[in-house]
């Protein structure tokens, strides 16, 4: 039984696969994988571009552990199945007047898939996803169950928060919920000189600002989205401009042209030139969820890194220098957004106010150096990659770039000694 992952970057053949439908049927595949020598890996949408989520062993897939269990309206926090997929969250929050208060770009992911691999969105006072889990239950290598939260199995919930796959099984999460919201987007194509001009005034005046750079231009595609007043109705794009920008130039023209830029590499920069310029402004006001998420039907490789807020300018100017001279031929954007700064002990974001900077390729391209190039720019910069996206850290780095790693390890070792949650991804940035 062959598996990859959404991107195609990781391929594995995996001994068994079962879809539990119960939290005691985890329990219950987890003792007889471990009886029998297999490793086990929870997967969600397999959407992380590492080998975060890889085994050769047994593969749960959560898919049958879905939806909103209960709500607690008056603390704001919805207790949701580890397997829940974003989409489906949102709609039934949306139903009961509710919403996350912030999120990443696609929807796919499953919340224990994102929350274990620190997705995050934009906004200067918002942290990621991670930073807004209030209690969880975990399934251990031993079969038990826990419940954890600050105050019960405060050192496991503190890790079991953004504990990629290491840790066990959560089975559901218990996550802050605000009232449903309104956001008024304003997007529109600028030159890159004047984003960055202006960029702490925009990180700073807007609940939510990110920008796109295009590689071989000096040209970028920003997107402010403000919450609007109470009573303000909502004004959605009409299908006609929704269907031309989001599903014909982002995604059926932009696979056309991947395809051309691969074959023909020569017209990566019109490409890129003609993507920069074609996306025209738009404004809108919808429901939070319907902006922040867009489709995302072309398959590409990703890395992102997490910089203290104030690198941001600086790495993408050495960036846009390595691109300028050098001869690799990059068709996607790179992406630039921010974060509030969180607790959680590996999250990205831990203790400073943080921007983020992503790069892409094509999947059916080379990775060539580019990755690597980002990657050497953002060690300069204190960098803390994205765990769900492509780097080649190791546990060395790990160690000194968190505080609390040896408490995380600790807790591993405590927990699962006998590495049933174990992946060579995990043996890289958590040690043996
Ligand atoms: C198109 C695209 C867009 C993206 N956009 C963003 C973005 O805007 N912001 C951002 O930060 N990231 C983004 N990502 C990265 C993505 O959010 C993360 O990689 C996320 O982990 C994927 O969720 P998933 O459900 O697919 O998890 P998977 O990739 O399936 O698994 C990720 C990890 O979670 C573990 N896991 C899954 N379920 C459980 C469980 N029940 N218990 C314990 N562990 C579990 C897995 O074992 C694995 O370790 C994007 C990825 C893609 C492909």
């Amino acid at each position: 039984m062959e598996w990859s992952n959404w991107a195609g970057t990781e391929t594995t053949r995996l001994a068994r696969i079962a879809t539990p439908r119960s939290e005691e049927e985890v329990a219950e595949e987890v003792v007889k994988a471990r009886d029998r020598g297999l490793r086990v890996k929870a997967i969600g949408a397999g959407h992380s571009f590492t080998g975060v989520a890889v085994t050769d062993g047994l593969q749960l897939r959560m898919g049958a552990l879905t939806g909103v269990t209960t709500l607690d309206a008056t603390r704001g926090e919805a207790t949701v199945r580890a397997g829940t997929p974003l989409h489906v969250l949102n709609a039934e929050l949306a139903q009961l007047g509710l919403a996350l208060p912030n999120l990443g770009d696609v929807d796919r992911q499953s919340i224990a898939g994102a929350l274990g691999t620190g997705t995050h969105g934009t906004g200067l006072r918002l942290t990621g996803l991670t930073g807004g889990v209030r209690s969880l239950r975990i399934v251990l290598a031993d079969g038990s169950v826990v419940d954890c939260s600050p105050e019960r199995e405060p050192e496991l919930f503190e890790a079991a928060r953004l504990g990629l796959g290491a840790l066990g099984v959560v089975t559901e999460v218990t996550i802050a919920v605000v009232p449903a919201f309104l956001l008024h987007a304003v997007e529109r194509p600028e030159a890159l000189a004047s984003v960055l001009d202006g960029l702490d005034d925009d990180i700073e005046a807007n609940d939510h600002f990110e920008f796109y750079w295009y590689p071989h231009t000096d040209r970028a595609l920003t997107k402010r989205n403000n919450r609007v007043d109470a009573g303000t109705a909502a004004r959605p794009l009409p299908r006609w401009r929704s269907y031309l920008d989001d599903e014909l130039l982002s995604n059926r023209a932009y696979e056309l042209l991947n395809r051309i830029a691969t074959r023909v590499p020569r017209t990566t920069k019109p490409i890129s030139a003609v993507s920069a310029r074609a996306l025209t402004g738009r404004e809108y006001v919808d429901a939070s969820h319907k902006v922040f998420i867009t489709d995302r039907d072309v398959r590409f490789m990703e890395a992102e890194w997490a910089f203290p807020r104030a690198a941001l300018a600086d790495v993408l100017a050495e960036l846009k220098t390595w691109v300028d001279t050098h001869d690799e031929l990059i068709s996607f954007p790179v992406e630039c957004r921010v974060a509030a700064p969180d607790d959680v002990w590996l999250s990205t974001a831990y203790q400073r106010e943080s921007s983020y900077i992503a790069v892409h390729r094509y999947h059916r391209q080379a990775r060539g150096a580019y990755f690597d190039a980002f990657e050497a720019i953002a060690m300069e910069h204190g960098g803390r990659p994205h765990w769900g996206k492509m780097h080649s850290r190791d546990v060395d780095f790990f160690r000194a770039a968190y505080p609390r790693f040896g408490d995380f390890l600790a807790v591993r070792d405590r927990v699962d000694p006998a590495r049933v949650f174990g992946n060579p991804y995990l043996e890289r940035v958590l040690g043996a």
